[in-house]
């Protein structure tokens, strides 16, 4: 007995001498994609007490908190978040974008250099390579002689590899083709046994199989518009956007994998992954602060599909909200209650959809796709330059001239580009459904730190990367985007910047805030609560709502 005791206080000593700084032993980031803060209120009812509200009445919430640039996207999301500062700075300008110098779209986190693994195909050839800044998850790694242990995992790659950061010891995301969670070679040869295990449990077979039905009878789903809507993208094979999903006789005709990850399962799947993280990987049993980061995509594919007003987003955050009640038991039982520190947040929010505003006589509307654009400007710019076309791209709401076609007079060549590009910004502005144009030029010239539209594009503008001639839409318009069911997000307006912020656990005191804060502030909040360096491109401040007296 006597010896027993010993032992019981060398540990506890040992735990101590560990954990003398009084940080968490383990931080948990969970991103919730396209969230938006308004849903913590219209579910609030219909939650359970020990998940979104046990984060509510238990930690500290922000709830005036937004994106501060544009595009509101989720590679860009994700990479602000952990980075604390905007696209200007850490180059993450969208998911996909025109590379003026490859002259083809990549992927914000493309690397040919990378290969799969996990899997012998598949979409493995990521890494964070494009993010010019380091993450908080970066400066932990630096901090502690990289004796922490930070891992990542998402269904989406960008989702698991951007918050992840640069010296990430794994990202895991999800593979349409093989239904496994693989990785790439930026960060390992081979999959750990854990992983590979997991794997064979063939659990996306598994969810494929099963039908989607709403987890409460569907007469109690008041806080949505009615199951049966215009407003919501039917599926092949079914003749009404309605419950109940036959999922395993759906999958051939919409994707295979890709419907599982388009429904609630996507995230029970992503659950199912973060226990086996956990376990396999020891979180929080280390003897300096790891980092774990979650980011769920099937909200934004469900609201993607469905919309912001569907029976199908209430089910699909009824059921997250289970997700989180089981992963904060489980840091219980794992790492200890009052040992870990969460944050959850998103990384953009979405508009309604835009054709169920109009019918509602609310202004919204519908702008032809950026392929389509390119092409009407090139045809009105032949009229002052023909036979040429100076457009070669327009995405993300950017305008990219083709420089080559200017490069031929010297002496021309540059007012050339100066006038085309005025006369594309006004041909732009003349569009019904256009807000605001601002050319590159003056868009350099923009303070980082102004305020309005403007601002929001300034901060969302990398002078090596973007377009030539950037332009806002109105409020409830989106563009390449053919049909009128399903919505998206994007814009500088709060229906897509407005998102939930929450901090909970060790060193969290309980309140709310609705002081006005900006994602950026996220992660410098996070060095102080850590006592760790700022990310290097950090330009928002720690809330000090939470931090003071820290
Ligand atoms: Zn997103
Ligand atoms: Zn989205």
């Amino acid at each position: 007995m006597k010896k027993l005791s010993i032992l019981f206080l060398s540990v506890f000593i040992f735990t101590l001498a560990s954990f003398g700084q009084d940080q968490p032993k383990l931080v948990v980031g969970i991103v919730v994609d396209q969230m938006r803060q308004e849903y913590l209120y219209r579910f609030e009812k219909k939650f359970g007490e020990n998940g979104f509200k046990r984060l509510m009445n238990g930690g500290f919430m922000l709830t005036n908190a937004h994106y501060n640039y544009v595009p509101t996207f989720t590679g860009p999301g994700h990479a602000s978040i952990y980075t604390g500062t905007t696209p200007a700075i850490h180059g993450i300008i969208g998911n996909e974008w025109w590379d003026k110098n490859l002259k083809k779209t990549v992927n914000c986190v493309e690397d040919d250099r990378q290969k799969p693994v996990g899997a012998n195909d598949g979409n493995g050839d990521v890494s964070p390579w494009r993010m010019l800044s380091t993450t908080i998850t970066d400066e932990l790694e630096l901090f502690t002689q990289r004796k922490s242990k930070v891992i990542g995992v998402s269904i989406k790659d960008r989702g698991a590899v951007l918050p992840a950061g640069h010296l990430a010891d794994a990202a895991y995301w999800f593979d349409n083709s093989s239904g496994k969670f693989i990785s790439s070679t930026y960060y390992m040869t081979t999959v750990p046994a854990w992983v590979e295990k997991f794997n064979t449990l063939k659990l996306a077979d598994a969810y494929i199989n099963k039908e989607w039905n709403t987890l409460l009878p569907i007469s109690q789903y008041t806080e949505s518009g009615p199951d049966d809507s215009p407003y919501e993208k039917i599926l092949v094979g079914k003749e009404k956007a309605t419950f109940p999903y036959d999922l395993g006789k759906l999958q051939k005709a919409n994707g295979g994998f890709d419907l599982l990850c388009h429904s609630a399962y996507g995230n029970d799947l992503l659950t199912d992954f973060v226990f086996a993280t956990l376990k396999g990987e020891g979180l929080g049993k280390n003897t300096v602060t790891d980092f774990f980061t979650i980011s769920f995509s099937s909200t934004d594919l469900v609201g993607h599909s469905m919309g912001p007003n569907s029976v199908e987003i209430e089910d699909t955050y009824l059921r997250l909200d289970k997700n989180i009640e089981t992963i904060l038991a489980k840091l219980d039982e794992e790492v200890g209650k009052g040992n870990y520190l969460v944050f959850l947040t998103a990384d953009h929010a979405v508009v309604e959809v835009p054709q169920s505003l109009k019918d509602s006589k609310i202004p919204g509307g519908y702008l032809v796709s950026g392929k389509k654009m390119g092409d009407e400007l090139n045809a009105f710019l032949q009229k002052n330059f023909p036979g040429k076309n100076l457009i070669e791209n327009v995405s993300n709401q950017q305008v990219f001239f083709n420089s080559d076609l200017f490069s031929g007079d010297p002496k021309s060549a540059g007012i050339d580009l100066l006038i085309a590009t005025e006369l594309a910004a006004n041909y732009l502005q003349s569009k019904e459904g256009v807000a605001q144009v601002h050319t590159k030029s003056a868009l350099k010239q923009g303070n980082y730190g102004e305020g309005g539209i403007k601002g929001m594009m300034v901060r969302g503008f990398n002078h090596k990367r973007s377009g030539d001639v950037v332009y806002e839409l109105e409020p409830a318009w989106l563009d390449d985007w053919s049909v009128t069911r399903g919505s998206s997000h994007g814009s500088p307006y709060s229906y897509d910047t407005h998102v939930p912020i929450l901090f909970y656990g060790k060193g969290i005191s309980k309140g709310t805030s609705a002081v006005r804060h900006s994602i950026t502030d996220l992660a410098p909040t996070l060095s102080v609560l850590l006592k760790i360096k700022f990310p290097s491109g950090c330009t928002g401040n720690p809330i000090t709502e939470i931090v003071d007296g820290k």
